[in-house]
């Protein structure tokens, strides 16, 4: 299936558009707009052409990923999460698991979440303290505090320390259908913002099969620079960005049309035009940046080279930090600008409130503080100073 035209996108953007309001009032997943992705082949945007999919790279993730979160963010970072499990398929699944796994993605019958947090350890990507157990070494019984789509997806990759007797830092990753596990959930999810991605607590018990591991045993940090958080960082902060920007787009126009009545911004006050221009400026620079990485790991992979050098990681952190900054103090300075009824209002014609809501997420989700530190390191071991 060729990637899609822009009217197709356009019509999923409407739906996603329409639930947008209804699935953060009542936080819940969008089952509706999964559903058009599902029918119309998105969950297979990244499943090469030869397993029925898509066959669409990363230049189209994070084009798509700004388009969907202008109609629903929560549903764009469902999908772009997703998307993100999909690529660990795609690149470091054993051939068996990618011939029974990838063309079922394609087909749309397979939501793939994704189980890293755990209440022990909290975020930190590189370790994990469930281990896998049995007599065979594959059964697990995964506590998992946040999982977006937990009790909608189909599918699950899951991080577990190798073995009762390996060390947090031995992970390995396993995929685990739903159908082999028994899910229970554990906790709600009741957030300021990203209602809708209905991320609840679950705990997960069942058996994998040995060629469900995904990349060598013990060492996910392998698979993690490859894939997990370059497609993670890219495709959230397309998400970001396209919810900050669609919702810019309206404020905009509202501005810019002739006023009615008294009241609101004036397009000719001197303040508020250096306040549309501020917030053009972190659009300016998030889109540019991702841009440019977006190149960068493009280029690097169709090469066969490494992602995990110490400049590529600074610049896909540095990514992830000023996107989820950027977009962030944007909607902020939009509320300030659209003024109390249009941007602070909950009955607003544009959705400003909701976005300032779920855009503070995008510190949390992953934590920033985790990245600054890490870049700190990385710089001293890119003494060069790489700049992108
Ligand atoms: C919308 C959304 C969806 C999510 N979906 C999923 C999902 O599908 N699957 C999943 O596994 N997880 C998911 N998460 C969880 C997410 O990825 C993070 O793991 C989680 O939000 C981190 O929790 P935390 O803020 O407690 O930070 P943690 O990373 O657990 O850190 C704990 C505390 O330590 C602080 N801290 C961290 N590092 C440092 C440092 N170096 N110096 C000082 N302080 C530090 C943090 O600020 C925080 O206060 C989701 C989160 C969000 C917001």
């Amino acid at each position: 299936m060729p990637v899609p035209n822009s009217d197709d996108v356009a019509e999923v953007v409407a739906v996603l558009a329409a639930h947008a309001a209804d699935v953060d009032a009542r936080s819940r997943f969008p089952v509706e707009s999964f559903a058009q992705l599902r029918r119309r082949g998105y969950l297979g945007l990244l499943v090469p052409a030869e397993y029925g999919g898509m066959g669409g790279g990363l230049t189209e993730l994070t084009a798509l990923a700004q388009q969907f979160a202008g109609g629903c963010l929560s549903t764009a970072m469902s999908w772009a999460m997703h998307c993100q499990q999909t690529d660990l398929v795609v690149r470091h699944a054993t051939p068996e698991l990618r011939a029974r796994l990838l063309p079922r993605i394609a087909a749309g019958e397979v939501y793939l979440a994704s189980v890293t947090t755990e209440s022990s350890k909290g975020g930190h990507l590189l370790s994990a303290h469930d281990a896998l157990r049995g007599a065979d070494g594959y059964s697990l019984d995964r506590e998992a505090p946040v999982v977006t789509g937990g009790m909608h997806a189909d599918g699950f990759l899951i991080t577990m320390r190798d073995g009762p007797d390996a060390a947090e830092h031995e992970v390995t990753l396993v995929y685990a259908d739903s159908a082999d596990l028994k899910i229970e959930q554990t906790a709600v999810w009741q957030t300021m913002g990203m209602r809708g991605t209905d991320s609840v607590g679950v705990r997960l018990v069942g058996r994998v099969a040995p060629d469900c591991v995904v990349g060598e045993r013990g060492k996910f940090r392998q698979v993690a620079a490859d894939s997990m958080v370059p497609v993670g960082h890219l495709a959230w902060s397309a998400c970001w960005l396209g919810a900050a920007r669609a919702v810019f787009g309206q404020l905009v126009r509202r501005i810019a049309a002739p006023r009615q009545k008294s009241g609101g911004p004036d397009v000719n006050s001197p303040l508020v035009q250096e306040r549309v221009a501020r917030i053009r400026l972190d659009l300016e620079l998030v889109s540019a940046y991702l841009g440019k990485v977006t190149e960068e790991v493009g280029q690097i992979r169709a090469r066969g080279g490494r992602l995990d050098m110490p400049a590529v990681q600074i610049h896909l952190n540095t990514l992830k930090l000023a996107a989820s900054e950027l977009t962030f103090r944007a909607a902020d300075r939009m509320v300030q600008l659209a003024g109390l009824a249009a941007g602070y209002g909950t009955d607003s014609p544009l959705p400003l409130e909701r976005t300032f809501r779920d855009l503070r997420s995008a510190a949390l989700n992953y934590s920033n503080d985790r990245l600054w530190t890490a870049n700190g390191t990385l710089s001293w071991a890119d003494r060069a100073v790489s700049l992108l």
